[in-house]
């Protein structure tokens, strides 16, 4: 049967699902095609499942640090299987509500995968749908090294299956993920090798917050392995040795790819709409998710432009806005996008780097904080905080944010508003501080 809608999403995603509830919102006949669970990468193997078990790890920090506080505690012992239960539950839960809210506003799911067939025509298992307009939120997959018996190691997702905590863990990769996974495995008590190509973690991130990183994780147990690159895995009972490029192996019960992401677009028919994927795969759009075939649009990690969930959502509300709303000018503004990566300890991030600015901006001031937060102040460890303001010109505008340290996590979305509003380095010294906190630091450094 063939059925005819005025907007098509295929992905039903962060991205897909925004864009579709708005335009429904708006009146629009809309169509979601979802191959999987409702909520696509966010809801079921990254941002939700990541953060109930960063909270994990967190609780297991507190543990370890709880006899400094007067606490006589026997040590706790963690039923991963129990905790997986749990995290699965919610994520249940929240796949229901997607469900639900989607025919609140009237969009119709189709729960099968979809391509593309001609502009403005798509399959979805047996039903044909044409559109007046379609969006692409297809989203990535892990992406997967090409060498010898590299299939016997996982990626973030199985990482999000283990139904027990591996005990040796080996996590390859230098991006967020990879130290997210590295920092969550090792505070819930696994020996976590992380295996880096070079002898930094966090590229294109400010320097600073990376290199303070790894001296923080390597105090914590984990083994950071640098300048190495796997070069094979074979079996060794029921765990797997990694031999090593410069010499050397290892052997782990888990060993997990996270060497980034691959757009999601095999077999989606992009060659039968005209669409030329970049030489990475990712979908060409301009400012307005337009892509070069009329009426098909593109957003979230399919693009490969700030692959975060509050990204794709933001994109596609925007879109949605200006095809159905009466809004024809409206369009995410990629710039000074905030970020957080869940490593233990947090960091936050928004705006330029030090060397970003300077390729940009004559006049570039940096202001730099580094302390210990008052939680470690009755603890026998002492670790660093440290905190970057990037300002930029006479008036000294903060184009850049740069924290890690505990509480960077909630502490950056404020700072992000002051960032984008154009706040200077004066705005920063006028707002009183509030103390006793971390966040004070950010008004007070000289
Ligand atoms: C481990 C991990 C942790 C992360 N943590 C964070 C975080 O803390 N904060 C943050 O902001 N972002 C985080 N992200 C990134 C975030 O998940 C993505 O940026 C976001 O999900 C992108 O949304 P999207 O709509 O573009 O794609 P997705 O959410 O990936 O959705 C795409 C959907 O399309 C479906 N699909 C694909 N092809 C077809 C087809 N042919 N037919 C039908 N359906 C199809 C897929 O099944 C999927 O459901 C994390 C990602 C990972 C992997």
């Amino acid at each position: 049967m063939t059925r005819h809608f005025d907007l098509a999403v295929l992905g039903g995603g962060s991205g897909g699902i925004a864009t579709a509830r708005r335009a429904a919102q708006h009146g629009a006949q809309v169509a979601l095609i979802e191959a999987g669970e409702l909520g696509g990468t966010c809801v079921n193997v990254g941002c939700v499942p990541k953060k109930v078990m960063w909270h994990a790890a967190d609780m297991a920090h507190a543990f370890e640090d709880a006899a400094g506080y007067g606490f006589d505690l026997t040590p706790p012992t963690l039923d991963w299987g129990r905790l997986v239960e749990r995290r699965e539950a919610y994520i249940r839960r929240l796949n229901g509500i997607y469900a639900s809210n989607l025919d609140k506003d009237g969009v119709t799911v189709f729960a099968a995968r979809g391509e593309l067939l001609a502009p403005g025509r798509l399959q979805t298992g047996e039903d044909e749908i044409t559109a007046d307009h379609v969006v692409i939120a297809t989203g990535g997959l892990p992406r997967w090294p090409q060498l010898p018996g590299c299939a016997l190691g996982t990626d973030s997702d199985g990482f999000f299956a283990l139904t027990d905590r591996p005990d040796r863990v080996a996590v390859v990769g230098a991006g967020y993920i990879a130290v997210e996974l590295a920092g969550m495995l090792a505070a819930l008590g696994s020996r976590v090798s992380l295996l880096i190509r070079r002898d930094r973690v966090l590229r294109g991130f400010e320097p600073m917050l990376g290199d303070t990183l790894l001296e923080r994780m390597q105090a914590d147990g984990v083994d950071v392995v640098t300048n190495t690159d796997v070069e094979a895995l074979t079996e060794e009972g029921e765990s797997v040795r990694a031999r090593f490029k410069q010499g050397g192996e290892g052997v782990y019960d888990t060993l997990i790819w996270a060497i980034g992401r691959v757009p999601n677009t095999h077999g989606i028919g992009l060659d039968r709409v005209g669409i030329e994927p970049h030489s990475d795969g990712t979908v060409p759009v301009d400012d307005y998710q337009n892509t070069r075939a009329a009426g098909i649009y593109a957003l979230g990690d399919v693009t490969g432009r700030a692959e975060l969930t509050p990204v794709a959502i933001a994109a596609g509300r925007r879109l949605s806005d200006r095809l159905f709303g009466g809004q024809p000018d409206r369009h995410l503004d990629y710039a000074n996008i905030p970020t957080v990566t869940f490593s233990h300890p947090p960091i936050g991030t928004v705006g330029l780097t030090e060397a970003e600015a300077r390729e940009r901006f004559d006049a570039v001031r940096i202001y730099d904080s580094q302390f210990v937060n008052l939680c470690y102040g009755v603890l026998d460890r002492k670790p660093v905080s440290r905190m970057r303001l990037v300002c930029a010109g006479a008036e000294e505008q903060v184009v850049g944010v740069h924290v890690i340290g505990e509480g960077a996590d909630e502490m950056l979305q404020g700072f992000a508003v002051a960032v984008r509003m154009g706040a200077t380095k004066a705005d920063f010294d006028n707002t009183v501080a509030i103390h006793p906190t971390a966040a004070e630091e950010m008004v007070t450094m000289t």
